[in-house]
């Protein structure tokens, strides 16, 4: 299997770029917060009012883990292939910052609940694997929102506690990331395992949030924190790149240091110098026994999905496309139930073109997901054109039609008069062209060959241009 066959990655390119991610996932997807039993369905509500004395902080409140969140974390886990801890530990992060009211953050230090997993992504050179270090859980600390945008020169910050103890579960890569783009496939191949997982709703804002580890050349590393989208994560390590070479030209020094993103500037700005995890003063959360998960995995397993890598495969054996084209359809969940419910009901292969090679390009110009264009339309469409009564070209345009104005692909075509001409049509304008062009047709057997071309361009003008030009020359050839 291709898996198998996948070697560590030996060597670093000529600036030895090193990136190695953290991302927080929200398992937003739950009922309830990762310690108590407030609801996770606040995001069109007013601040602060999904809280309770747990997620407050308060004195003498207590946390009771969420079975459904460890069960989630253990999904995600063995879904990156990771090994899952036989018991799993919580711990007392301690620091004060005014979106963590306890003054220490729940979370795993020793016995994170998966280690050592994997991701295989698409590299600069061929299919590459990225390994996870680990993946643990813990509570998201509440929104600190700085009013009047950014947090230099806001006069005052407000506290949302509604998403302070919502289960995150953090997954950190090994070093193994060697560019900005495939910073960004890895994030993009993430996302979609998740979603195949159906533990996260990566459309709620906040689901993903990405710390992005940096060095050059065996240097000391930068971490750029919170960055909240993909395209962010490879924009923020473009940027560390250039400030990192051009310091190290000038015969500076990478500080190892904390920086923010500043998305709006498009640069990274330094926050305060890296701690280290003693500073922290981690110990066992006592207000939380350790679990024994090990029973729990096996039943997970069997209860996984089939995940992206393993469909494609599928869809390369089962509807005979190409590769790339499986890539590409299952690249997305949605885009890949897509697929399958058009490829049910006519050629899969025809259906996989028209999808990956220029339904996701019109979609990605629009800026429209797959949710934008009906698979009973698609279906109607490449039978339009299997049955040959379309040209390709009015299949695009069909397409645009669509996404642009509504409709369906019968009625474009009806109201565009995008059926090919039928055959009698064309045979008659093929008869008139040469009965009204005698000379044309003398020019042609004494010998000129492109009079040809001209009764081409009559019969094309009497059609609309919805005759099939090779056809056409071949009956006027024969005919004359
Ligand atoms: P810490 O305990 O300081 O957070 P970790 O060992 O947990 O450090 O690593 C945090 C992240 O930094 C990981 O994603 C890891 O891959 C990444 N990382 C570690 N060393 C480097 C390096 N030299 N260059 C880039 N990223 C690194
Ligand atoms: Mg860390
Ligand atoms: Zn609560």
């Amino acid at each position: 299997m291709r898996e198998e066959s996948l070697k560590l990655r030996p060597y670093l390119d000529e600036v030895g770029v090193m990136i190695g991610l953290e991302i927080h996932v929200q398992l937003n997807k739950l009922n309830t917060k990762i310690f108590c039993g407030c609801p996770l369905d606040y995001h069109d509500d007013e601040p602060n009012t999904h809280t309770c004395p747990v997620c407050l902080g308060l004195p003498g409140s207590l946390p009771v883990i969420n079975r459904k969140a460890v069960e989630y974390s253990i999904k995600v886990g063995l879904a990156l292939g990771c090994s899952i801890e036989e018991h799993t530990q919580f711990y007392r992060k301690n620091y004060y910052y005014p979106d963590l009211p306890k003054g220490f953050q729940i979370t795993q230090y020793d016995y994170p609940i998966a280690s050592s997993g994997y991701i295989n992504i698409e590299g600069e050179d061929g299919e590459v694997r990225i390994r996870i270090n680990r993946a643990h859980m813990e509570e998201d600390p509440g929104r600190l929102v700085h009013e009047g945008g950014s947090i230099e020169r806001s006069k005052y910050t407000l506290i949302d506690y509604n998403r302070s103890g919502v289960a995150l579960l953090e997954i950190v890569t090994e070093p193994d990331i060697r560019s900005p783009k495939e910073a960004r496939r890895f994030l993009d191949k993430l996302r979609n395992i998740l979603e195949y997982l159906d533990v996260v709703d990566t459309t709620l804002e906040g689901s993903m949030r990405v710390d992005a580890n940096i060095s050059l050349s065996g240097g000391s590393r930068s971490e750029v924190k919170n960055i909240s989208s993909h395209k962010g994560a490879e924009r923020a390590l473009l940027f560390e790149i250039v400030r990192q070479k051009n310091l190290l030209r000038r015969g500076g020094k990478v500080v190892q240091e904390t920086r923010h993103f500043d998305e709006a500037r498009g640069v990274t700005v330094s926050l305060r110098t890296k701690e280290e995890a003693h500073d922290y003063r981690y110990f066992p959360e006592a207000d939380l026994v350790s679990l024994r998960v090990a029973d729990w995995a096996p039943g997970i397993a069997k209860t996984l999905p089939e995940l992206p890598d393993a469909r494609r495969e599928r869809f390369v054996s089962q509807y005979g496309i190409t590769d790339d084209h499986a890539k590409s359809l299952t690249s997305e969940k949605k885009v890949a139930d897509f697929y399958e419910q058009v490829a049910a009901e006519v050629d899969s292969k025809l259906a996989a073109v028209w999808i990956a090679d220029v339904l996701k390009g019109e979609l990605n110009y629009r800026d429209l997901g797959i949710d934008a264009f009906a698979s009973a339309n698609m279906v109607q469409l490449v039978k339009l054109l299997a049955g040959d009564q379309i040209t390709e070209q009015s299949g695009v345009e069909v397409i645009r039609t669509i996404l642009d104005e509504g409709g369906t692909p019968d009625e474009v075509v009806a109201e565009k008069g995008l059926l090919k001409a039928g055959g009698d049509l064309v045979t008659a304008a093929v008869e008139e062209a040469i009965t009204e062009n005698p000379q044309a047709v003398a020019d042609y057997q004494n010998g000129k060959q492109e009079a040809v071309n001209f009764l081409m361009g009559q019969v094309m003008k009497k059609t609309k241009g919805r005759a099939d030009a090779k056809e056409v020359r071949r009956m006027i050839i024969q005919r004359i």
